[in-house]
């Protein structure tokens, strides 16, 4: 990635310039969080959407709620605080067994999820082919995968339809570019794993920018100092778009009183 960066720069062009051009000049982000009790987890939802104008938001279930029965129920107060026009994705963190995910996802067939990421643990595919094969709820997945071979076998086994890269995981923006053209070959969506920094969050970004099929970007709002004040240009939500930059590279300035604050040599 930063060689990446640095070609973009010694050129002049922002790195998605490198990769073909952009096809889009911003992209609806979704809001990443969401691990209030069924209590609180609508006024928790609903706050992330009136700090950004987001119009889609991903909550976290699995082993965190002790049970399916508990996961379910917040997602059905979600559905119910939200109503019906705002986007739900949910993220089990790969923590459900097979016969879990498919008793959840049996459970919230009524909420229109936009997708369930990481039913089960990203080294049981066939399992993730199970549950997929067992519900209409698109299958999200690949954050946990390190090359376009891992993403080879997760598409040609029926177990995703949405991929995820990391970028950071994976092998940089040279990587992602052959697992988003992989996934356009079948037909599936990429929507790129960006929780780590804001450097990764750029590259993704430059990826997104030049990519046909990637049609949402996470845009996490957990504690995430790294991601949210590593730069001094961090991606900025407005109306639920985050705007692709024209800066040269990966369009993104190091802070450099944060670094210093957190050098450990
Ligand atoms: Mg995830």
């Amino acid at each position: 990635m930063a060689l990446w960066d640095i070609l973009g720069k010694s050129l002049g062009v922002p790195v998605y310039q490198l990769l073909g051009g952009k096809c889009r000049d911003s992209l609806p982000a979704y809001a990443s969080g969401g691990w209030a009790d069924v209590k609180g987890i609508g006024a928790q939802l609903q706050s992330y959407i009136d700090r950004g104008g987001f119009r889609a938001v991903k909550m976290r279930v699995g082993v965190m709620d002790g049970d399916v029965a508990t996961s379910a129920a917040r997602v059905q107060a979600a559905r119910e605080a939200l109503g019906p026009h705002i986007g739900i994705m949910v993220d089990a963190h790969g923590t459900f067994s097979v016969r879990e995910a498919q008793r959840f996802a049996h459970k919230v067939e009524n909420c229109d999820l936009t997708w369930f990421e990481e039913p089960v643990n990203a080294d049981n595919k066939a399992g993730l082919a199970e549950v997929r094969a067992s519900t209409d709820i698109p299958i999200a997945s690949g954050e946990s995968e390190a090359t376009r071979f891992d993403f080879r076998d997760l598409i040609t086994s029926g177990a995703v339809d949405i991929v995820q890269p990391d970028l950071a995981i994976m092998g940089g923006i040279t990587e992602a570019v052959r697992v988003a053209a992989l996934a356009s070959a079948f037909q599936l969506t990429v929507a790129p794993h960006l929780w780590g920094s804001a450097l990764l969050f750029a590259a993704g970004l430059q990826l997104a920018a030049a990519t046909p099929n990637c049609t949402i970007l996470e845009y996490s709002l957990g504690f995430n100092p790294m991601l949210h004040e590593l730069a001094v240009d961090p991606p900025v939500v407005q109306d639920g778009f985050i705007r692709i930059p024209d800066k040269p590279g990966l369009g993104v300035t190091l802070n450099p009183d944060f670094v210093q604050r957190h050098r450990i040599l």
